[in-house]
């Protein structure tokens, strides 16, 4: 394609894109959750805080090939490197088995997240999520007014797919695998069945921000066949770029056009992010090795917390739920004042409260902080 054909392609969206953006902008505030920027009301104090396993973050930054090329990158940022996106879009098509065509790029999936309930709920078509579940496409719903039906999690801690299939108003289908704030997965095949028995006219988005996590298989492969289909990952997570803003929708059909032109075409996403995943994607050894990293920290906390008396969600991600038998923020709390921030309890299930996986160092500072705190606001089972 010609230089300037290319440009003006890219700038045209991402003109389309920030007018987007604007428009959200005006729109009514949304509920704080993590990919927003919230108000400065709502933030903790960092100041006071050595622990941040709250926003269910990688502990550690990007790796050290993603490091080189940030740095190199840093003498062109007054460059438009549309050139760059391309050939990342050309290489993580291949990474993931998908066609470049389906992909569309965004500052992070939570771009996505707004989008698709916007497309595809309105006050006829509803939203059909698990309980608990990530909030994202809810508080869109909050704003729209579109219904929401929510699902309880199944007692293994999968969605109910059974039940999720069955609601004959659903516009959009939201799972998130393995689940937040649960950490827990649902089989590929439950999904693949939900994806055959849902209404024809409803979307199923499969949210894989912590597949990399856990040992499902993206259903990434599969959207090239099912326009109905769309499935999202983030490099917020496993590759340590939270923030530096880089995810991604994979759609086909009139539901990718729709996307698309909802979001004016892919983004155009920031030069040092598409290096640091350009970078990220080709090193085979970062997602085994960081899982492995992960899952052995997981491992150690959750054993501690059930020698405790705390139960725990049977997480395969970076974040898991524990059961502390009383109201979880005022445990959030008192770990808060020990300088260990902690994620929150969801409304459906107050006495448990979300814990993402950080160094082993920040676990072992966890531990010790709960267990003061544990003796001192008692296990709740005293007070019950
Ligand atoms: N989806 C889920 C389930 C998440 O938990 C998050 C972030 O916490 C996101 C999507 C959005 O991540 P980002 O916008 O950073 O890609």
């Amino acid at each position: 394609m010609p230089i300037n054909t290319e440009r003006r392609r890219f700038l045209k969206q991402a003109a389309g894109f920030s007018s987007a953006a604007a428009a959200l902008a005006g729109a009514p505030a949304i509920a704080a959750s993590e990919p927003y920027c919230p108000p400065a009301s709502d933030l903790p104090d960092f100041s006071r805080a050595d622990v941040r396993i709250n926003y269910n973050e990688y502990p550690l930054s990007v790796v050290e090939s993603a490091r080189d090329a940030l740095v190199s990158i840093l003498g062109q940022t007054n460059r438009y490197r549309f050139d760059l996106q391309q050939q990342f879009t050309g290489r993580l098509a291949e990474h993931l088995g998908v066609h470049a065509e389906h992909l569309l790029l965004y500052p992070g999936s939570s771009w996505a997240l707004l989008f698709m309930p916007e497309l595809f709920t309105g006050p006829d078509r509803a939203l059909v999520m698990a309980e608990p579940g990530y909030e994202a496409c809810a508080q869109v719903c909050q704003r729209t007014g579109a219904p929401v039906h929510r699902v309880p999690l199944a007692a293994d801690g999968s969605h109910d797919t059974n039940a999720m299939a069955g609601f004959d108003d659903a516009g959009l289908i939201y799972v998130v695998n393995p689940n937040n704030p649960t950490g827990t997965v649902t089989p590929r095949k439950a999904i693949e069945k939900l994806l055959a028995d849902k209404p024809k006219d409803a979307v199923l988005l499969v949210d894989e921000a912590y597949i990399h996590f856990s040992d499902e298989r993206s259903m990434a492969g599969l959207v090239a066949d099912h326009p109905d289909l769309v499935v999202l990952q983030t490099f917020s997570k496993i590759y340590g770029m939270a923030g530096l803003r880089c995810g991604f929708a994979v759609a086909s059909g009139e539901t990718k056009d729709r996307l698309a032109s909802r979001s004016a075409g892919a983004a155009f996403l920031p030069n040092t992010a598409i290096v640091a995943a350009d970078a990220s994607i080709a090193d085979a050894d970062l997602v085994p090795s960081r899982k492995a990293y992960t899952a052995g920290i997981r491992r150690d906390t959750i054993a501690w917390l059930k020698a405790q008396g705390v139960p725990c969600t049977d997480s395969r991600s970076n974040c898991f739920m524990m059961n502390v038998g009383q109201p979880g923020k005022e445990i959030a709390k008192a770990l808060a004042e020990e300088g260990v921030l902690v994620g929150r309890s969801w409304a459906a299930w107050p006495n448990w409260i979300r814990v993402s996986i950080g160094t082993p160092k920040e676990m072992d500072a966890f531990k010790q902080a709960f267990a003061r705190v544990w003796q001192k606001l008692g296990d709740g089972s005293e007070s019950g």
